[in-house]
């Protein structure tokens, strides 16, 4: 049995069959999270969450890049899918979070965090990393009001994350998603308390593999981020909670286990963290 901590069935690439998907994802035994990015992604998430007894959960937040009016046309250095993504920007308003954060279905609060990578020419960079920490400490702050983990997303900015989570300890700590960063930045953040969540990118080729062996599987937590980020073999296609499974595999052959032992260790994990 799987859990995917990090999907997006609340996004507008399943406007047409969530539900189906969530149904065949639950068929086939594998459980999820949807993870707001703004206010209305958010509700999404809590909705879906409650139409169902168990298997999914909803996490809501604000995307670090949904703070401000922007249009992102982008394809990384990982050689990650072409992605658009139009955003209004938009306010935090704590209280309204607050009120979606107290539902017994929501198990986290996020995403949220820091994202540097995204900076524009003639964008005021400080200003700009000065909110994002502001935002993430409210965010920090909702998460120990209602005493649940959270769902941090950080692209370019460990170091000042990993002082920001040193400084604000969470209660229930959380877990850094979509981990890119190498072994050792990783461990830090193990030390403080965090997971690591790790998806489709791992599979993406070997510059993951030493990531994956030197940390424990007890430090894990799997993930997809569907609809972005496909794992190989389904590259190229819209991803989805079930593709999981390729991540699962992918670390059971590096870490030479068996899948059984990757599925048991990283469902535990997200169990225990995630009080499901
Ligand atoms: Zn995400």
């Amino acid at each position: 049995m799987l859990i995917d901590t990090h999907a997006h069935l609340n996004f507008s690439a399943y406007k047409d069959d969530a539900e189906e998907v969530i149904k065949k994802t639950l068929e086939k035994g594998v459980f999820m999270i949807n993870v707001g990015s703004q206010y209305s992604t958010s509700v999404r998430a809590v909705e879906f969450a409650k139409k169902y007894e168990t298997g999914v959960w909803a996490a809501v937040g604000i995307h670090p890049l949904h703070l401000e009016r922007r249009n992102f046309n982008y394809k990384d250095d990982n050689e990650l899918e072409e992605i658009e993504i139009k955003t209004n920007g938009e306010e935090f308003n704590y209280e309204n979070y607050l009120v979606l954060a107290k539902n017994p279905k929501v198990v986290a609060i996020g995403e949220m965090g820091l994202d540097y990578h995204h900076f524009e020419e003639g964008d005021d960079v400080e200003e700009l990393k000065t909110k994002q920490k502001e935002i993430l400490l409210q965010g920090i702050k909702l998460a120990n009001a209602v005493k649940k983990p959270i769902i941090i997303h950080c692209w370019d900015a460990y170091d000042d994350l990993l002082e920001i989570l040193k400084n604000n300890e969470l209660e229930k700590k959380g877990v850094i998603h979509s981990f890119v960063g190498g072994y050792k930045t990783a461990k830090k953040f193990i030390e403080l308390g965090y997971k690591i969540g790790l998806n489709g990118v791992v599979t993406y080729g070997i510059s993951y593999n030493r990531l994956i062996r030197e940390i424990d599987l007890r430090d894990i937590v799997l993930e997809t981020d569907c609809p972005y980020l496909t794992p190989v073999p389904k590259k190229g296609e819209r991803n989805e909670p079930l593709n999981v499974r390729y991540v699962a595999e992918k670390i059971a052959e590096v870490k030479n286990i068996k899948l059984e032992e990757v599925e048991k260790i990283t469902t535990q994990n997200a169990k225990k963290l995630f009080g499901i």
